[in-house]
């Protein structure tokens, strides 16, 4: 026999078992998202390849080695996207939504990048994504990071630590930089291979390195703060302020970074210590030079993401109580007549309670075998209807989970009967 083909490594099936808790985080998400006035954008998930180099830049891990990139049937290079940002910034400038206007966005969705799978490391993972463009004060940076904050309260998470830095204008960043490639230049004989060659092209990014040999060299190089101008300064003032005033707890984590040139300010992530290596649930920041330097009008820009595997495997490792979706009821039809009868029963009952989630018994079998699936469906109420019932006009209910005494009700009347019993909306 062949071999049963599998998923592609590294990219999930998301079970029926699985997608209710999927459904509650995107539903808690997008109704906090709402609540700050946010609109949802619907980005493609194939770009062209050029998007993604001038956007993310040549010289970082997600281009260098972590893109889908294929020629399609014109020969045209299109990338699967790794991430949303970009996308994002594409659009509104493809659509004119950023003249004379700000813009408060968020999209959600799958993003796909070649690295080596593990715990909450995917090669296609989900993310939820915030950006907010032509706001340039510490105001905005404040509202975006209250909502993350937000949203972790909603799922009763607790073990989140906010780490917050400024990059300074790029002026400023000037300064930084000739000081760090400076020292490491110095330290030469610890760096890795990949940090050798950052060193010419993006130095920053070396500070970002997981090389735990790397650690103790990076941790006493020259930092970012000492270098920031009375401009950034300012806004970094400003927008702990804000955090101060939220009562919101933050680390300055002087060696957070990004490395390109058009981000800017404000940079910050949501780092817990639950999920071993992979533990950056969220990370954002402010990318004032993005929009010009893919042709643009000068915009100022804020955003971030969310992964969202990280952030339920989170979920499950505090045991947060997650809402799953079963049938409210079950309908248990035995005989022809109550087959014929009782599948025009259940139609009628879910006009008349539109937030019903009522499953019909299907495929015959003995009330042994129907109340079995009825037990497994998770409802909390079977409905039982036999031949007798419908010559009556009647319908037996019988609660699943309690040892209440079975009711027989005549069948217009059951609809009030349910919407006693449990709230259907
Ligand atoms: P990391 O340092 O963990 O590789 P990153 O800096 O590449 O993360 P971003 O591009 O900032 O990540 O993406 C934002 C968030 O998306 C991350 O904080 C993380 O929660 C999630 N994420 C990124 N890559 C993956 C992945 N391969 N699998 C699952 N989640 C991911
Ligand atoms: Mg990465």
């Amino acid at each position: 026999m062949a071999k049963t083909l599998q998923a592609v490594r590294g990219m999930n099936d998301i079970l029926p078992g699985e997608s209710s808790s999927w459904q509650y985080l995107e539903d808690t998400l997008r109704e906090v998202v709402h609540a700050y006035g946010y609109q949802e954008i619907r980005l493609p998930l194939l770009e062209k390849t050029e998007l993604f180099k001038r956007s993310i830049g040549e010289v970082t891990d997600i281009v260098e080695k972590e893109m889908y990139t294929f020629d399609d049937r014109n020969g045209d290079s299109l990338t699967l996207r790794p991430e949303g940002t970009a996308s994002c910034v594409r659009a509104c400038m493809q659509h004119g939504l950023l003249h004379n206007q700000v813009q408060r966005l968020w999209y959600a969705g799958p993003m796909f990048r070649h690295e080596r799978p593990q715990k909450g490391r995917y090669r296609q993972f989900h993310q939820i994504g915030i950006e907010a463009f032509g706001m340039d004060g510490p105001d905005i940076d404040a509202e975006i990071i209250f909502m993350s904050a937000r949203i972790w309260e909603r799922l009763g998470l607790r073990d989140t630590v906010l780490q917050i830095n400024s990059l300074g204008t790029p002026a400023s960043r000037e300064d930084y930089r000739a000081a760090l490639v400076t020292y490491l230049r110095a330290h030469e004989s610890g760096l890795d291979e990949d940090s050798l060659r950052r060193l010419q092209s993006n130095p920053l990014r070396i500070l970002d390195s997981k090389n735990p040999d790397m650690q103790a060299l990076i941790e006493a190089a020259p930092q970012l703060p000492d270098y920031l101008d009375d401009e950034s300064r300012l806004h970094f003032a400003g927008l702990c302020a804000l955090l101060d005033a939220a009562g919101i707890a933050y680390e300055v984590n002087p060696r957070l970074v990004r490395g390109l040139d058009y981000y800017s300010k404000t940079v910050f992530e949501w780092v817990t210590d639950q999920l071993g290596a992979q533990g950056t649930i969220c990370a954002g920041g402010r990318y004032d030079g993005l929009v010009e330097y893919l042709g643009g009008k000068p915009t100022p820009a804020f955003g971030f993401a969310i992964g969202l595997e990280r952030l339920l495997a989170l979920l499950e490792a505090g045991n947060a109580k997650i809402p799953v979706s079963h049938p409210h009821v079950y309908l248990v039809l035995n005989g022809q007549q109550a087959v014929q009868h009782g599948m025009v029963f259940a139609e009628q009952l879910r006009s008349t309670l539109p937030g019903l989630r009522l499953q019909t018994n299907c495929g015959n079998g003995s009330f042994k075998s129907q109340f079995k699936r009825a037990d497994r469906s998770g409802a909390g109420i079977a409905l039982v209807m036999g031949d007798d019932e419908v010559a009556a006009g009647n319908v037996v209910l019988k609660s699943l989970r309690h040892e209440t005494e079975q009711e027989t009700l005549s069948q217009q009347h059951v609809a009030a009967r349910i919407n006693e019993i449990i709230d259907v909306n």
